[in-house]
């Protein structure tokens, strides 16, 4: 169920940058990262049926396996076989490696490893898509871009003429501001702490900028002034707890729902007042936005080339990847919204 990619173009996103770094996690040393890219499937083994050479594909950090309960459920994308773990460097068929160098094993990351020239990545975690979209755009689809995106269509799911809050604008904050441009939110207000982001912001839809560092009440309450109540819609995506509850208490009663897509600290807790639930306000959370990889992500694809959405602006820088230190460069340093690195350069 193996499939060598020829990967085209990568790009860098903050996990592999975490994972890098490899801050209170047991690393597993050496491996390659990168996991968000677009490649040409360059030869298939045994049991692959629904993939052939030359096939253009988006290699994902979770799978669809089509076959357990999660891949079954309408309602599930956390595939049983293939969701992501961070821990294992190796192939779930044999538990080795297909990367090595003199003899020893390089592991791979998250099943992807797209920091290659080529990669073997399991059927299950490889998106087919449409062979006519720039793989230097598309590739963005393969993570940060879906996640943010999917937070807000498939979940908060606001409707034409609401008001939405976004937190965090990031790349993944800046995607699940775009789903809300997409959805026809007539407000988008953006909070961040950084007041560099909004002009960039504007781009993507945001119409409204609350930096909670300009006020000396709580934030949702700041938004609940500037909304009547409260917003219809908020997607958190900054992983910092109290953003996470100021996101769930700025919704408005009686219909708000807030989506918690940010990552938190290992000893992080939620407190709310359980009257805010009885008031109606609805909490949810979503990983890789609710995406199949396999069966969704062809479809995502299908709106970017039908011009619904635009992914250029999220691509602010582009090296060969002779330069792909100049990636984790720009990035650390804040510079970058996604720095593509293209394989032949
Ligand atoms: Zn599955
Ligand atoms: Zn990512």
């Amino acid at each position: 169920m193996e499939v060598r990619v020829k990967i085209i173009v990568t790009a860098l996103c903050h996990t592999d940058v975490y994972f890098w770094e490899a801050k209170g996690q047991t690393p597993v040393f050496p491996r390659i990262f990168g996991h968000e890219a677009a490649g040409i499937v360059e030869s298939v083994g045994e049991g692959v049926t629904e993939l052939k050479p030359g096939d253009h594909v988006l290699p994902v950090f979770t799978g669809e396996c089509k076959e357990c309960r999660h891949c079954k459920s309408e309602e599930s994308n956390m595939c049983d076989l293939l969701r992501i773990n961070t821990d294992r460097g190796v192939m779930l068929h044999d538990g080795k490696s297909r990367f090595s160098i003199n003899g020893k094993p390089i592991y791979h990351f998250v099943g992807t490893s797209t920091f290659s020239e080529y990669s073997v990545i399991h059927v299950g975690c490889l998106a087919k898509i449409n062979p006519a979209a720039p793989m230097d755009k598309v590739c963005i689809l393969s993570c940060g871009v879906s996640t943010g995106l999917g937070a807000t269509l498939n979940v908060a799911k606001p409707p034409r003429g609401s008001t939405v809050a976004i937190f965090g604008l990031g790349a993944v904050g800046l995607s699940a501001a775009e789903g809300a441009r997409i959805a026809g939110a007539s407000r988008i207000i953006g909070v961040d702490l950084n007041p560099k982001r909004f002009d960039e912001a504007k781009k993507f839809g945001v119409t409204e900028f609350v930096n909670p560092k300009d006020h000396h009440k709580p934030v949702q309450e700041v938004l609940a002034e500037m909304t009547d109540g409260g917003v219809d819609r908020s997607v958190e995506c900054t992983g910092s707890i109290n953003a996470m509850i100021s996101a769930f208490e700025c919704v408005h009663d009686g219909w708000g729902v807030a989506v918690l897509v940010g990552v938190p600290n290992k000893d992080d807790a939620f407190k709310t007042h359980p009257m805010n639930f009885l008031n109606e306000k609805t909490l949810k959370g979503t990983f890789f936005g609710n995406y199949k990889p396999r069966t969704d992500l062809p479809n995502v694809v299908e709106m970017y080339m039908r011009k619904e959405l635009e992914l250029e602006k999220f691509i602010t820088h582009e090296v060969g990847l002779s330069d792909i230190n100049k990636a984790f460069d720009y990035m650390l340093k804040g510079e970058s919204l996604r720095c593509i690195i293209r394989m032949d350069g």
